[in-house]
């Protein structure tokens, strides 16, 4: 059962060839098995996944199921649930039970969807190796000695162990899209404000997206047509209607024009990644789009652009967390001083302490100038070239990440790790939709390729690698995990 995609899963409940109920057995069963080996989930639901699937199996009976009604998702720890333990993989809020719903968790729900759990995450969403979480590393399926990306790696990794069918993520800087590729599943991040943010626990703002990981673009377009649409609760959600994303995927894709940027493939790129993703372009040419070699000298910029907004932004955020309100609080604090700072020392591990040094750094009085308001100008310009980039082309394509999932040893410092998200920063800060697939394998780690499109265009994206999808097998592949299910 576990083999087949959220669609399929959708057909056979239709056909009555399993019941919702049977799924969440299944996958909770395989999560038993499997995740103390990952550690891709930080909270199984368990309790709450059967009373759902009953209900949707009611719901069925009485005819009232939707496209989602009794398919399995999980969570990235980040999106509140309601009287369910919310942490953003930090001590922080080890103790903190949401009285809310996030939209995204509240849409899925109304759809029917059943929660098997919350998924492991780098810190406050700050990483792209799922290192750095507070409940341990996150292992990549494919070879539990490499990391699996981050920061969504619990999701990323659940969704490749086959662990769910799909979970959400969250992408800042390519925390969809870097550990989809690194464990060789499908990842979209949306044009920024497309789905609400509403309940979200927040790194950087202005660059924050929710999107759907799973094995298939057909199933991340089946996620998105519940995930999308205008939240007054978000007052950046976008105006735009939302469409039917499933519509678009069986056109062809003659006469696309996919613009192909040098500087997606420096001579640094090792050959085990720039071979698979020329070769999924290549497909995609044999398909009818048209390659077309184009210019982005201001992708250099992006890294240390983002370094800089990400810090002043998480920084501010993270300011709410004093130990008054919500989160973890000191023992017997002296005064009022040492509540906030025994609580923040405690409760904060040292990655998101950097970035927090880091920001309130940049929007300091000597800084502010020289560091945070010039990042926002070269931003602009970024997003400028971006922008008109894709007026001469439809997408942009390159692969996701410079390499494929490096091991829990390597890429310590800070600058390394940054820069395993050079490919992906782009569409952040442009806010325009890119997603993630697979395209081959390099020494057994599978290998992703990354399209970005313009604004709004998710259905198009969805559409070409539905498209590659319907061609290649990639997708299918899944890694042997150690004990039998
Ligand atoms: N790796 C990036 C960072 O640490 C991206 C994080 C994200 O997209 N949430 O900032």
């Amino acid at each position: 059962m576990h083999q087949l995609t959220l669609t399929q899963l959708q057909q056979g409940l239709a056909n009555g060839d399993f019941t919702a109920t049977d799924i969440a057995e299944h996958y909770l069963s395989r999560i038993e098995a499997h995740d103390p080996q990952l550690n891709s989930f930080i909270t199984i639901t368990a309790d709450q996944a059967l009373a759902q699937a009953k209900a949707a199996d009611k719901a069925r009976a009485k005819g009232e199921a939707g496209p989602l009604n009794g398919l399995p998702i999980a969570h990235k720890d980040m999106f509140c649930t309601q009287g369910v333990k919310t942490t953003s993989a930090s001590r922080m809020l080890d103790n903190f039970v949401p009285p809310y719903n996030a939209t995204v968790v509240e849409r899925l729900q109304q759809a029917g969807m059943v929660m098997l759990g919350k998924t492991n995450m780098d810190e406050f969403a700050m990483g792209s190796s799922n290192t750095t979480s507070f409940y341990g590393a996150v292992k990549n399926p494919w070879q539990p000695d490499c990391v699996p990306g981050g920061s969504s790696g619990g999701s990323a990794a659940a969704v490749a162990a086959r662990l769910t069918p799909a979970a959400t993520g969250s992408d800042t800087g390519g925390s969809i899209r870097q550990p989809a590729a690194l464990t060789g599943i499908t990842g979209l991040k949306p044009t920024y404000g497309r789905i609400s943010r509403w309940g979200m626990i927040a790194l950087a703002s202005s660059m924050d997206q929710a999107g759907p990981m799973a094995t298939t673009a057909e199933d991340c377009a089946l996620l998105l047509n519940a995930l999308a649409g205008h939240d007054n609760k978000d007052s950046t959600s976008a105006t735009q209607a939302a469409e039917d994303y499933t519509q678009g995927l069986q056109q062809p894709i003659s006469g696309l024009r996919i613009g192909v940027p040098e500087e997606f493939f420096p001579e640094t790129l090792s050959s085990g990644v720039a071979n698979p993703v020329r070769a999924a372009l290549s497909l995609l040419e044999e398909q009818g789009a048209v390659l077309v070699p184009i210019s982005l000298p201001c992708l250099a910029w992006v890294v240390p652009t983002y370094t800089a907004l990400v810090a002043a932004e998480a920084c501010s955020n993270l300011s709410r967390f004093d130990g008054v309100r919500f989160g973890h609080q000191c023992d017997n604090p002296k005064d009022i001083e040492d509540l906030f700072t025994r609580s923040r020392s405690e409760g904060f591990g040292a990655n998101v302490k950097e970035r927090i040094l880091l920001g309130n750094s940049m929007l300091s009085v000597e800084n502010y100038q020289r560091y945070y308001v010039k990042a926002q100008q070269v931003r602009r310009l970024i997003s400028q070239a971006l922008t008109e980039a894709l007026q001469e082309v439809d997408l942009i394509a390159g692969p996701t990440t410079p390499d494929v999932a490096f091991g829990f040893d390597d890429k310590q410092d800070p600058v390394s790790m940054n820069l395993s998200d050079t490919f992906t920063i782009g569409a952040n800060l442009a806010g325009l939709p890119a997603i993630s697939f697979p395209v081959g394998f390099e020494q057994g780690l599978p290998v992703g390729a990354q399209l970005i499109g313009g604004a709004f265009k998710e259905a198009q994206l969805l559409q070409v690698v539905h498209q590659y999808q319907q061609a290649t097998q990639w997708h299918q592949e899944t890694p042997k995990l150690g004990a039998a299910q």
